[in-house]
């Protein structure tokens, strides 16, 4: 038997007793290392999940365990991290698999593009934050950047932090942090941000004109920010970027809305904006890999809990004044 975390009502968390998967002939097994509590753990806790006893966690690092007599492109030993969406799996996100477990089924992952390997010289625990610093990096990657482009990313969790990171790494300096927590700031800065605005004590649009200039727009001064990353979830941001920022001026979001943001278009018209969405990965999700074993992102790794402690982990990782994420060491043994 193995453990495994599943939600079983709002709220309500389970560490289950569960069958030692078997990998079908397409399939794979993981042996999971570690898995990052994510915002929207936190969110299908709460709701409590997507259907019955639904199977928790997306974003794992392991070692394959097992794979089935057609799979060609993974062995036994390989050390990986998991694109949960891939090959229509939706682990963790209402899938019949989730990530909070010791031996993770992997269906399909014959096709490809499920599972990545890392690198020896790679933590399992950093490997881990491949999921969520992917998420970030597809925000950046959406938004037409490039050196000496001055960009403000709102919202300095998970996401934004690997937004952040991204950012630095494709030579992207002027980068300007702003969120309400003065723990998450300080990791802004640890991984990158130029400068730091908390918007419960400063007003940030009088901050990123000082930061970043103003630029006129018939004779009235805009944020000279080139570019803008909503990675908060609050309407607020994408009402004042369309009222502050320049012309020809870029915003991504990448932050779950719930609810429907009130805006002006004229904004949007007059200063020729583009505005895009994103979600999920870069089309190479191993550009995330390559990324973690370029820079430490350990900073970004605040809070570390065993799996027997998983209520603990989330309950934390739903407090956005705590920090950075919230890992899961399923495995210490798995390395
Ligand atoms: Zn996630």
């Amino acid at each position: 038997m193995i453990k495994q975390v599943k939600i079983h009502g709002p709220g309500k968390v389970g560490l289950d007793d569960a069958e030692k998967p078997e990998p079908g002939p397409r399939d794979a097994v993981v042996r999971v290392a570690a898995c990052g509590v994510c915002g929207t753990d936190v969110r299908y806790v709460r709701m409590g999940g997507l259907g019955r006893a639904m199977p928790l966690g997306h974003e794992l690092s392991g070692i394959i365990a097992s794979v089935g007599a057609e799979v060609s492109n993974l062995k036994p030993g390989i050390r990986v991290v998991l694109n949960p969406t891939a090959s229509a799996n939706m682990i963790g996100n209402g899938g019949s698999e989730g990530g909070f477990t010791q031996e993770l089924l992997v269906r399909n992952a014959a096709d490809g593009g499920c599972l990545f390997p890392i690198p020896d010289a790679l933590p399992m625990h950093l490997a881990a934050l491949s999921e969520p610093l992917g998420v970030g990096m597809n925000a950046v990657d959406r938004t037409d950047v490039a050196p000496g482009d001055k960009v403000a990313v709102f919202g300095a969790g998970p996401i934004g932090l690997s937004a952040i990171a991204t950012l630095r790494d494709r030579g992207i300096t002027d980068v300007v942090a702003i969120d309400l927590s003065p723990r998450r700031l300080e990791l802004a800065s640890a991984l990158g941000a130029r400068a730091t605005v908390n918007a419960s004590e400063q007003d940030p649009w009088v901050e990123l004109k000082k930061l970043h200039g103003e630029a006129a727009l018939m004779g009235a001064p805009m944020a000279g920010t080139d570019a803008y990353i909503e990675a908060s979830g609050a309407g607020k941001v994408i009402t004042d970027v369309l009222q502050n920022a320049k012309a020809e001026s870029r915003l991504t979001v990448v932050a779950l809305h719930d609810q429907s943001v009130n805006v002006s278009f004229l904004w949007v018209m007059m200063k020729q904006m583009t505005i895009r969405g994103a979600m999920e990965y870069p089309a190479d999700y191993s550009e995330a890999v390559q990324l973690l074993t370029r820079w430490d992102l350990s900073p970004m790794i605040t809070h570390r809990f065993p799996l027997e402690r998983i209520s603990e982990g989330i309950e934390v990782a739903s407090d956005p004044n705590a920090g950075g994420k919230v890992m899961i060491d399923i495995d210490l043994e798995v390395r």
